[in-house]
């Protein structure tokens, strides 16, 4: 089932979306490896298991939160299931999400660099409102990092993007990552 447009109310397809109680479609870019599982399994299940894999097929796990306005933001997170091998079905992935999170790993230039081609993927093709979170992950492993943190801020204010550094090991900045991103959200208009 599709899952409704961002900001708009969709009452009319009976989604259940109001002011108060936003749906929104997020999806996870990033290279292989940089820790999409293990954010979503963290933010999701409060854990941290690297042998669990969320990746299934076309599936997405769900989890709400709420804000202190008292409105509520039900993200339906979709992984990529291996979809970063596939460039050309991307367009099917990201098509009506709201959000995109693009994940590197700070101790990968490589990984940084794929999350840049994501970034200027979505602004070419991904819908015009979506809001897009760069992440550095694995922020835990400072002695190998290789992507200074100003290189991540940089680039993600050129971009109109939020940043910010997580670790899905030690939890840190996971539950703060969703939570900017639900203030960023457009809201519907109040009925
Ligand atoms: P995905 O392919 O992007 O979904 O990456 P995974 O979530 O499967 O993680 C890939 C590997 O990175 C696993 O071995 C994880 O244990 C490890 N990993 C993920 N997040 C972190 C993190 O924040 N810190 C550290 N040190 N390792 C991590």
């Amino acid at each position: 089932r599709e899952s409704g447009q961002l900001g708009r109310p969709n009452s009319e397809n009976g989604g259940g979306q109001d002011a108060k109680n936003l749906r929104v479609k997020l999806v996870l870019l990033g290279d292989s490896g940089v820790g999409k599982s293990c954010i979503v399994l963290r933010f999701v299940r409060g854990q941290f298991d690297p042998t669990s894999k969320v990746t299934v097929g076309a599936s997405f796990l769900s989890q709400t939160i709420a804000l202190q306005d008292s409105t509520t933001v039900k993200f339906e997170i979709w992984d990529t299931a291996g979809q970063e091998r596939y460039a050309a079905l991307a367009p099917l992935y990201y098509r009506g999400a709201s959000v995109a999170v693009i994940v590197y790993d700070i101790t990968s230039p490589e990984s940084f660099s794929k999350a840049q081609y994501w970034v200027k993927e979505l602004q070419k093709h991904g819908s015009p409102d979506i809001v897009m979170a760069l992440v550095g992950n694995k922020a835990d492993l400072h002695e190998k990092r290789e992507v200074a943190v100003q290189d991540g801020m940089d680039y993600s204010e050129k971009n109109g993007m939020f940043f910010i550094e997580t670790s899905a090991k030690t939890a840190d900045n996971i539950n703060e990552l969703f939570e900017e991103i639900a203030k960023r959200l457009p809201r519907p208009p109040v009925t």
